[in-house]
């Protein structure tokens, strides 16, 4: 049986970045720049007031205070017509341009204006121009972004800036969701005997939401090998196909021989890791699948930590597991099982150190109680003391 750390490796090792493709600038966030991005523009693109005041010459405030004529008044989105001349200013707001020849930008809290209309200067601070220079920040052609960036909402921003409607990001993997189970019944429904809602297609697609992929749900397969089959066939053609449930030993648990009969190569079906021990990965072509274990808490925990990072790495980020966080257990924990534990846990913030408490559950289907963690700790076999430092997978997603 594999380490879950070399089940990611694995994974990573088959799931291939998709090629790039040019997409409008609002659907970037969350991508990948599969190209560098230059500027059109000078950044600031002219010399531009950092406050609400009067442009001056720097010769004219260095004796106080000083009594200036306004010749010009300069909103933003104003263009100068007037060069200063000495003894003169422009009433300049924040972000509109100054006037040629301007060296300061006095802030109006620094003047007043005298009975005959002029603007007296009371201080000037040689050390702060409030001007910002055309081209201060980024020349025109420089790049301002380079290939490999995810693109977050300032990534967005910066792309706006130097006029960039559309933008190449690699593309996002397309995801199929498949539910097995008799049991199975809708949300809607109020379960018979035996049957319970299906909770892993809804959180499965919320997964895929958070991290930034379509997902489409192919609803619940019968525990039976043709409806499987079928159902299977149809989720081969996206590019991942999670499906939950039926990969465990049990005598319905039919999904590892309908993936094979349908040329799926398996990597591996079980993992040493608790929850999640029954994990099926493979792949046909390019395209992935993975089997997880159909108990809710499973599921999500082999999301986290085996489906989100191969998800990023098709997207193309350099580093598709999202880094750990180091915490401090706040009590003793101890692990019997012969596998790497990934505990529920909450996390407090306590002299600059994250202390993670477990969260106690009842096992993989108490979805409720597992809800209340901030995080799996990564707990290997035996006893850890209290203010023993592990790395925990934060939820993101
Ligand atoms: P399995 O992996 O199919 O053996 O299922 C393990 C446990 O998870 C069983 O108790 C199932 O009823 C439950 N289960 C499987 N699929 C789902 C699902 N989609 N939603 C909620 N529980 C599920
Ligand atoms: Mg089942």
């Amino acid at each position: 049986m594999i380490t879950p750390d070399e089940a990611l490796e694995v994974v990573l090792g088959k799931a291939p970045r998709l090629p790039a493709a040019e997409v409008p600038l609002a659907e970037a966030v969350g991508g990948v720049l599969a190209e560098a991005v230059a500027s059109d523009l000078d950044l600031p693109p002219f010399d531009k007031s950092a406050m609400d005041g009067y442009a001056v010459l720097a010769a004219d405030v260095t004796r106080l205070p000083a009594d200036l004529a306004v010749v010009e008044e300069l909103p933003a989105g104003a263009a100068p017509t007037q060069t200063l001349r000495p003894g003169t200013c422009a009433k300049t707001m924040t972000g509109a341009p100054v006037p040629r020849g301007a060296g300061v930008v006095i802030p109006v809290e620094d003047t007043q204006v005298v009975p005959d209309g002029r603007v007296r200067i009371l201080h000037a601070d040689p050390a702060r121009s409030n001007i910002c220079l055309r081209g201060e920040d980024v020349r025109q052609g420089a790049t301002v972004l380079a290939a490999g960036r995810v693109v977050r909402p300032q990534e967005i921003g910066v792309l706006a800036s130097v006029g960039r409607e559309r933008v190449t990001i690699y593309r996002r993997p397309r995801v199929a969701i498949l539910a097995t189970g008799e049991e199975l019944v809708p949300v809607s429904a109020v379960p018979g005997p035996g049957e319970i809602r299906n909770a892993n297609s809804s959180s499965l697609l919320a997964a895929c939401r958070r991290a930034g992929v379509p997902a489409d749900d192919l609803g619940v397969a019968r525990d039976e090998p043709s409806d499987l089959r079928a159902r299977i066939a149809a989720g081969l053609e996206r590019d991942v196909l999670i499906v939950s449930g039926g990969v465990s030993m049990g005598e319905w648990d039919f999904v590892p021989g309908v993936l094979q009969d349908l040329g799926v190569a398996i990597h591996f079906a079980t993992v040493r890791m608790k929850p999640g021990k029954p994990t099926v990965f493979g792949t046909r072509g390019e395209r992935l699948v993975f089997g997880l274990p159909g108990n809710p808490v499973s599921t999500l925990v082999t999301f986290r930590f085996l489906v989100w990072p191969a998800l990023r790495k098709m997207m193309g980020y350099a580093e598709p597991a999202p880094r750990p966080l180091e915490v401090v257990l706040a009590g003793p924990v101890t692990s019997r099982d012969d596998r790497t534990w990934f505990m529920p846990a909450t996390l407090r913030r306590e002299a600059g150190e994250w202390l993670a408490e477990a969260v106690a559950t009842h096992g993989p289907a108490d979805l409720v109680n597992f809800s209340k963690a901030d995080a799996l700790v990564v707990v290997e076999p035996g006893s850890h003391p209290a203010g023993a430092r592990l790395r925990a997978l934060t939820f993101e997603i």
